[in-house]
């Protein structure tokens, strides 16, 4: 029987509360399906052993992740922390120099959850959006200089390669290709950014040529705000920088009903490196300890981390446990209205993925 090694990295807040409960419903499917199981490491990494080692992680942690099978993770982010030294302390130190260049964030409105768009009670919204995930704005490229004098000066640089682009407007539209409609927006800036979004246009019409069954078209980043509001309908797969789609991935999140559900993978294609697989929410202060963290967003990230590893079957049993959990409103936490908390959405999960004919 093969086994599947598994970094659980939980990080801070709520993310440890998620990720447990993800580690409970992953190894209750493979309980389940009984052809595979699951070795889960788990690493405390984040704020709290920041306070104690002065790092997020340890200086050789990814040589410790490096040769499993999946990470699944929770949150970087922590109260008393700032904001950039986290993210780039432990979730950037992590996908980008294991070159996990595609970020996947599926986007539908599951079933009994509710959509705040009128329109929308379902198969309207039902979306896949790409994120370029290794450089761009995030390439940390920048400095700041005479720090608190009036002459102080600080630089972001926005940092786009002909083969960064390239690469994931192939994988993009190759991911549209799969998927039933064959659609695909590119999202640009490239009328006020008129150096790297313009290359960024000239290569997503490069590589459409080889893409002639996919039906693209192209949007100003602004402007795909308002069509994701008004016209979800007409939106399938889209593919937009880092920064864009970063900012575009929370409002399709709270379309669909809660940021608490939206899932994401952090995809390495080539698979020289473990893909990593988390909520796109994050540590959520306000509501920390309380166990009312919606699970949601990490058991279908459970699904992707499923699919990764090639076990449809796995994947399709948990999706269906999932959607039979969201149909039932007892099973709603507070960011869906309802009272439930973590444990008992773990539970009505896993007892869906041990049901007799599920
Ligand atoms: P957040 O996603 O943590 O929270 C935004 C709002 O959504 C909060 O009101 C929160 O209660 C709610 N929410 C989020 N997930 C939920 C869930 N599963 N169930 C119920 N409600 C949920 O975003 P924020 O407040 O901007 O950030 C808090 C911290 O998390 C910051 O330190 C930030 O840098 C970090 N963060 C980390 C990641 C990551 O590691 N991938 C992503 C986003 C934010
Ligand atoms: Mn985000």
């Amino acid at each position: 029987m093969k086994t599947y090694a598994i970094a659980a990295i939980p990080g801070d807040g709520i993310g440890t509360e998620v990720v447990s409960a993800g580690v409970e419903v992953l190894a209750a499917v493979a309980r389940r399906e009984a052809s595979f199981a699951f070795k889960v490491d788990r690493f405390d990494w984040g704020g709290e052993y920041y306070k104690k080692h002065g790092r997020m992680m340890p200086e050789n942690g990814r040589d410790l992740i490096r040769t499993h099978d999946a990470i699944l993770f929770g949150s970087a982010g922590h109260p008393e922390i700032p904001d950039h030294i986290t993210l780039w302390g432990l979730r950037l130190a992590i996908c980008q120099p294991f070159d996990q260049y595609a970020n996947v964030r599926p986007t539908r409105v599951l079933p009994g959850i509710t959509s705040p768009l009128r329109s929308v009670d379902g198969p309207e919204l039902d979306w896949v959006i790409v994120r370029e995930n290794s450089e761009g704005e995030y390439a940390g490229v920048g400095g700041r200089v005479h720090q608190g004098s009036p002459l102080e000066a600080a630089t972001d640089v926005a940092m786009f390669t002909r083969a960064g682009v390239e690469r994931i407007m192939r994988f993009a539209f190759r991911l549209a290709r799969s998927r039933p409609r064959k659609l695909l927006t590119v999202v640009t800036k490239s009328n006020a950014q008129r150096h790297a979004m313009v290359m960024w246009d000239e290569v997503a019409s490069e590589v459409a040529r080889e893409f002639k069954d996919v039906t693209w078209d192209k949007m100003l980043v602004d402007a795909m705000t308002m069509r994701m509001v008004m016209r979800p309908q007409s939106i399938d797969t889209v593919v937009a920088t880092n920064l864009h789609a970063d900012i575009l991935s929370d409002l399709a999140a709270a379309l669909a009903g809660s940021l608490g559900i939206a899932p994401t993978a952090n995809l390495n294609p080539e698979r020289t490196f473990p893909s990593m697989f988390e909520p796109i929410h994050g540590s959520a202060f306000d509501i920390m300890g309380k166990g009312i963290a919606n699970p949601i967003g990490t058991f279908w990230s459970a699904v992707m981390l499923l699919e990764h590893l090639g076990d449809k079957s796995a994947a399709d049993r948990l999706m269906k446990a999932i959607e039979r959990v969201t149909a039932d409103k007892r099973f709603h936490t507070p960011d869906l209205g309802g009272t439930a908390r973590t444990a008992d959405v773990t539970k009505a999960v896993i007892e869906a993925i041990d049901g007799a004919n599920a």
